[in-house]
């Protein structure tokens, strides 16, 4: 991008402007009004940035003003933070040291700049280790003042905005890290629009093409949106004005990464993605007492006009979110036949929707209550931090599984509310009462009926954990285990025995590789090293002992493509998993690799031409030209391609970012294999209508077709040789109007 120049009084313009506009954002917020602090922190930060520019062109203290704005302004913080936010890359990026910054501004502020400046430079480094070091530093400075991590937040807001001016490969990059770790933080955090917001921004950058259709998709529909929503909320207002009730009503429009989602999750078009209408009301509430009754009677008043959905009633005022969220969800069928979700909230609760935890510190000011949900679940880390694990890779992965998690609420037998991630176990439970009760847990009771300690739980239930003296921990608990807090729980003890169970992992090893008549020599264990991203032996052989590394046939394969010249039979599975079942595919490609000195900055462009080819496909997500792809350089330094929506990439990208490669598809096409997975009602001469459609009618290759049928209902695998996406969604959409036929969509 080409640096735009600006002269010197426009310059002073456009910082005054920014400036003024933060302060008068600050100004009308309910904040004491700290003016001679913020003006002298923003003179120092200008003085500091003098003459620096960000790669955009302009100057560099717009960039501080921008986080102080969204500190202030989207999150809802105060004069302390406000500074912090506008010194936060001054210790950093200057001569200034953060004593310079406590003699001038005091203690608290320096403390919170020290902290942002202890966590810059990403999260991630180039090696994975150091990843989740400043991960743990994240963490552990959240502990001593929150605002650290909310101005931190803000400040990946305000870089992400403005990404379109960094290099592509730096924009994937820092996209991914933005997706894997800050949006769920964000979520956890509460902070909803910011999450929404940075999930949007990841989504655009990772995939531009579909991010610019749906959003094309939404504008060409809202016309017809409003009119449903008109239709369906002009009854509501009647009654809302007849309850007397001080409201705001609005359209909601779903964001475009979260209609993506559902669109990859369900394998549906845009137009069936059914929820994308909703509404929400935001009703004045002065009494607290009364914000549960009336989010009630205002449901009520809905249900009375429209059909109720039996299913989709949330209730998050009598059991909040972990992260503090509140309101009454339901979905009704609008007067057109559209399902329509409903959010209820007060004033309040949408305060603290939006705004999280720190709008919730501003309500409890003063009345000394200090034990929130945020504070509980810092104490978990806290207790993950105290148990560090050895493999940083493992925390980083641990407290993810935090993030990520959504919850149920158990109550033990003394009525003791137990708030767990989707999926906990009854062992979870008896980790989370004490280790000493997980490691001899030997089953439980729930709701008074005897179950196994890998029961998973629900909602509501009651649980009871019993235990026996004689009962030692087992490796494999750890796939019962949902909670951060059990496995790191359940690692420390099998940590005790760790030696134990790693000669138990290398003689497992070496037996495993005995039937292959393979020997567990320096040569093999460095390969299954690298291909399980892992350093040291021990580790290996401790995660073989645990069953955390599967002894398996893709193990031998992955083992001996890398060991055979390339053209032998396995490593041609390794490259097109279907190359084995379908004969007539052309003589396997050369792979050529890349040089030691390629630019990363430079997209590279994949190609594949009379038999050469300049790339891989990966095997765990087969993607073929037309998806959107990321390249990863092996120690073989040969470039796999994966879909950037594989979680094995979302994985390299975080622990090895510096051998990522933005690639795309050259417009030369060579076929490739596409799977697509057909289910509807079976009849006669189905099949051959299929095939006569996409043989004759769409004259497209098929290599392979395995259908089953089962009491009326068939399911069919259709392997056919494509030369992209188009061609295969096109197929999709033929085969859906056959008759009978329930859905077509790729498989994975
Ligand atoms: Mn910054």
């Amino acid at each position: 991008m080409e640096n735009k120049k600006f002269t010197p009084e426009e310059e002073e313009r456009m910082v005054t402007k920014a400036y003024q506009e933060m302060l008068s954002g600050y100004l009308q917020s309910n904040h004491r009004k700290k003016m001679e602090i913020i003006e002298r922190a923003f003179k120092f930060a200008r003085e500091a940035h003098k003459g620096v520019r960000r790669r955009s062109g302009e100057p560099y203290i717009l960039h501080p003003i921008a986080v102080a704005r969204i500190v202030s302004q989207e999150i809802g913080l105060g004069s302390t933070s406000i500074c912090a936010a506008l010194l936060h890359d001054v210790v950093e990026d200057t001569d200034y040291t953060v004593e310079d910054i406590e003699s001038q501004f005091g203690k608290k502020i320096a403390q919170i700049v020290d902290g942002l400046t202890k966590i810059s430079g990403g999260i991630f480094g180039d090696r994975a280790s150091a990843q989740a070091e400043n991960f743990r530093k994240l963490l552990l400075t959240m502990n001593n003042d929150i605002r650290v991590i909310l101005i931190k937040m803000a400040d990946r807001l305000h870089n992400m905005r403005t990404l379109g001016s960094m290099l592509p490969s730096k924009q994937y990059k820092i996209a991914g890290e933005t997706l894997y770790i800050y949006a769920p933080l964000a979520h956890r955090l509460g902070l909803f629009a910011i999450k929404t917001e940075l999930e949007d921004l990841s989504f655009k950058y990772e995939h531009p093409e579909i991010y610019k259709q749906i959003n094309e998709q939404i504008a060409a529909t809202a016309g017809h949106r409003n009119e449903v929503y008109e239709k369906f909320a002009a009854p509501v207002r009647e009654r809302l004005a007849a309850m007397g009730l001080k409201y705001e009503m609005t359209a909601r429009v779903k964001s475009a990464y979260s209609i993506w989602n559902k669109m990859e999750a369900k394998h549906i078009p845009f137009e069936e993605v059914y929820d994308l209408y909703a509404a929400r009301i935001v009703f004045k509430c002065d009494n607290e007492a009364d914000e549960k009754k009336l989010c009630w009677n205002i449901y009520s008043e809905i249900t009375d006009l429209y059909r109720l959905h039996p299913d989709r009633t949330r209730d998050w005022l009598s059991t909040p979110k972990a992260n503090g969220y509140r309101a009454l969800h339901l979905t009704v069928m609008g007067p057109d036949g559209n399902w329509i979700e409903v959010q209820i909230r007060s004033e309040k609760m949408n305060e603290m929707a939006e705004r999280g935890f720190a709008a919730h510190w501003k309500y409890k000011i003063g009345e000394g209550e200090e034990e929130s949900e945020l504070a509980s679940w810092l104490k978990t880390i806290q207790d993950i931090l105290d148990n560090p694990e050895p493999n940083a890779l493992d925390f980083l992965d641990t407290i993810k599984l935090n993030l990520f998690s959504s919850e149920i609420v158990i109550f033990t037998p003394k009525g003791e509310l137990v708030t767990l991630p989707v999926g906990a176990t009854v062992l979870d439970v008896a980790f989370y009462l004490h280790s000493e009760i997980g490691t001899h847990c030997i089953a439980g009771k729930v709701n008074h009926k005897l179950v196994p300690l890998s029961q998973k739980l629900q909602s509501g239930d009651q649980v009871e954990v019993l235990t026996s003296h004689s009962q030692q921990p087992q490796p494999e608990w750890i796939n019962f285990l949902a909670t951060a807090k059990g496995k790191t729980r359940l690692r420390a003890a099998l940590r005790r025995d760790r030696r134990a169970v790693i000669e138990r992992g290398e003689k497992d090893f070496a037996a495993f590789l005995n039937q292959y008549g393979l020997e567990p020599d320096n040569n093999v264990v460095n390969k299954v090293l690298a291909m399980e991203h892992l350093q040291h032996r021990d580790d290996l052989f401790f995660m073989i002992g645990c069953n955390e590394i599967a002894l398996s046939d893709s193990m031998i394969v992955r083992l001996k493509g890398k060991q055979q010249a390339s053209g032998s039979l396995l490593s041609k599975i390794l490259r097109n998993p279907f190359a084995n079942k379908s004969k007539n595919v052309d003589a396997e490609p050369t792979i050529t690799t890349v040089p030691d000195s390629i630019d990363k900055k430079q997209t590279y462009v994949l190609t594949s031409e009379n038999g050469v080819s300049n790339y891989i496909i990966a095997p765990c997500c087969h993607p073929i030209p037309g998806d959107d792809v990321v390249g990863y350089i092996d120690d073989d330094r040969h470039v796999i391609v994966h879909k950037l929506t594989c979680p094995n990439a979302m994985r390299l990208k975080s622990s090895f970012g510096g051998r990522l490669l933005s690639t795309k598809w050259d417009n030369k096409r060579e076929k490739f294999l596409a799977s697509i997975h057909i289910e509807g009602i079976d009849r006669m001469g189905i099949l051959q209508e299929l095939i006569y459609i996409i043989s004759t009618n769409m004259a497209i290759n098929i290599r392979g077709l395995n259908i089953t049928a089962n009491e009326g209902v068939f399911s069919c695998e259709l392997t056919v040789l494509v030369e992209d996406t188009n061609v295969v969604t096109a197929l999709c959409k033929q085969v859906k109007k056959v008759k009978g036929v329930n859905s077509a969509a790729r498989m994975n």
